[in-house]
């Protein structure tokens, strides 16, 4: 018989979700987690009650491996915010055609566009063109809880749907894809760059390696392997930690994109790096390189700069 999909209703409040959700490590707030929320809906209360707990989670995905439930966590968080958003809708692009292209396709985030130079070796590295509606008004959009008209979510879509393979920089989108694409093809930056010999052969093994959590927590169940060989072959430690969650800075998330509240990325940078022994930080995310050259003297390097 197939299990029905969990909800807050689900929650026995076993606190596991607080292992690696780095709202719970600033504020030891107990509403502005996972169990605080569940409890709280579980007691008749609305979104509306709930606004601060659900403007302050970063969406990073570490809470949804831990919950013995199989909550889907973010998924809910999201639904909330539907509900309650963060802020009034992005300005969406207008609907119109967009090329399609076939081959693999990079969908770039914020921080990784900002970068043409690293965005160009990143496409030439994995034989990619680049997406010419990138769906970063979308990832917005859903990250603040605001609606995504429909007609603009079917022009990004027609957009992708030649394309044999999606790369995603952003871990949230890449999440929205798999279940709007379903059948595609979709990796994660990370994952594409880091199964290429040519970028595997300049891994070492003093290396700390740092997992986007966003992706990771969308398949984690399937990418535990990959990082799995990955430590092994290389001999580099990750910040999979407390169970093989993947810890995350925060520092993509949107909270700073919409000028809100956002938690402190070095404190988290910080904890990532206690107890360590590294030589080099390899980062997946675009938006951590600056986080962690902030808190560290050892060189910072993305992925893609490899
Ligand atoms: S998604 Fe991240 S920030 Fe939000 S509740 Fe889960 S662990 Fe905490
Ligand atoms: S891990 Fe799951 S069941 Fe446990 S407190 Fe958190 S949300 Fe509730």
């Amino acid at each position: 018989m197939t299990r029905p999909a969990a909800s807050h209703s689900s929650c026995s409040g076993c606190d596991l979700c607080l292992l690696a959700c780095p709202v719970w490590r600033q504020t030891r707030d107990i509403r502005l987690t996972p169990h605080g929320r569940a409890k709280a809906l579980q007691h008749g209360a609305t979104a509306a009650e709930l606004g601060t707990s659900i403007a302050s989670c970063t969406l990073c995905g570490s809470c949804e491996p831990a919950c013995p439930e199989e909550i889907p966590l973010v998924d809910l968080i999201l639904d909330l915010r539907r509900k309650h958003p963060l802020a009034p809708a992005p300005e969406s692009r207008p609907a119109q055609a967009t090329a399609t292209v076939s081959g693999t396709l990079i969908l770039p985030d914020v921080a990784l566009r900002a970068d043409a130079a690293r965005l160009a070796r990143i496409a030439a590295s994995l034989g990619a063109g680049l997406a010419a509606d990138d769906g970063a008004d979308i990832s917005l959009a859903l990250e603040a809880g605001a609606r995504v008209p429909p007609a603009r979510l079917t022009q990004f879509l027609a957009g992708l749907a030649a394309a044999t393979r999606l790369v995603a920089a952003d871990g949230l989108l890449l999440r929205q894809l798999h279940a709007w694409l379903p059948g595609k093809h979709i990796d994660s930056l990370g994952i594409a760059l880091s199964a290429l010999p040519s970028v595997r052969s300049k891994l070492r093994a003093r290396d700390l390696y740092v997992i986007e959590p966003r992706a990771f927590h969308a398949d984690h169940a399937r990418l535990a392997g990959h990082y799995d060989a990955l430590r092994v072959d290389i001999g580099l430690e990750t910040n999979l930690d407390l169970q093989r969650l993947a810890i995350p800075t925060t520092a993509s998330s949107a909270q700073n994109r919409l000028g809100l509240r956002a938690l402190d990325a070095a404190e988290q940078a910080n904890w990532i790096l206690e107890g360590r022994n590294f030589e080099r930080v390899v980062v997946e995310d675009a938006h951590d390189c600056a986080v962690f050259a902030a808190v560290t003297d050892r060189p910072v390097v993305h992925l893609g700069d490899l």
